[in-house]
């Protein structure tokens, strides 16, 4: 069973992989600046496991209460493939009581949308002594469905942010509408990585923010082509179960 799994996965990875190296060829970016993200959400723990063995590094869960089992079977185990550990992001929306449960497990945040999450991450991370890289998820697209700040809400937080001492805000996340064509997705991540730009040249942090957490399964070329940095694969990478 598991060789099996396997089989698939690894057919998935090199597919994926020649799709970014052509995506970051046709953008004249380099290979290393693209960051990949393995989303185990729907699929098994065997799968997940038979994922992170296979040399995924990076591993993307969107509720606690699904990714438990396998942060805890998976986390303490190294990779068969290059002996890593995982690393794991928190992709989805986060309830402020569930941070407790997050914060010293999952590395990086990419939904940071309000200033009473980021204060009850802040509070945690520094009970545990501990630097959380996070990113602020913002609502691009304007479509209702989506979560994330308003646009002209970031300044603001971003601001507020700054004040908080175990939080290191890295980058911007979006998720773009879904669309029949990826193509339609790409003003939504120029935008996202416009803004970060503007952020960065008016100083608002005292650190530039380096990283785009933008592309999915539909999207991911697109992405890449207008700067991400960390793209978030399920579907195409790791597949889709039940
Ligand atoms: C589920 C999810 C993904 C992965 O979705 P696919 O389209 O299956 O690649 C990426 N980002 C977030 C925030 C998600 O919730």
């Amino acid at each position: 069973m598991t060789s099996t799994i396997k089989t698939a996965l690894a057919g998935r990875m090199e597919e994926v992989e020649n799709r970014i190296a052509a995506a970051c060829a046709r953008s004249g970016r380099k290979r290393e600046e693209v960051n990949i993200i393995a989303v185990t959400k729907y699929v098994s723990l065997e799968t997940a496991e038979a994922a992170h063995q296979l040399g995924l590094q990076h591993l993307g869960e969107n509720r606690w209460q699904d990714a438990k089992e396998k942060w805890e079977a998976i986390s303490g185990s190294e990779s068969s493939e290059n002996g890593g550990q995982a690393v794991w992001h928190f992709i989805g929306s986060l309830q402020t009581n569930k941070v407790k449960d997050v914060i010293g497990k999952f590395t990086y945040i990419h939904s940071i949308d309000r200033l009473s999450l980021a204060q009850a991450i802040d509070k945690r991370a520094s009970q545990l002594g501990l630097t959380v890289p996070c990113f602020v998820q913002v609502n691009v697209s304007g479509e209702q469905s989506k979560h994330g700040l308003e646009l002209e809400q970031l300044p603001a937080l971003l601001t507020e942010l700054k004040e908080l001492s175990s939080l290191r805000i890295i980058g911007l996340m979006t998720m773009a509408p879904y669309e029949t064509e990826a193509e339609e997705t790409r003003p939504v991540f120029r935008a996202l990585r416009e803004l970060r730009d503007e952020m960065n040249e008016r100083a608002i942090l005292p650190e530039s923010m380096t990283e785009l957490s933008m592309g999915m399964s539909g999207d991911f070329e697109v992405a890449i082509e207008e700067g991400a940095t960390w793209i978030r694969l399920g579907t195409i990478l790791i597949g889709k179960e039940g």
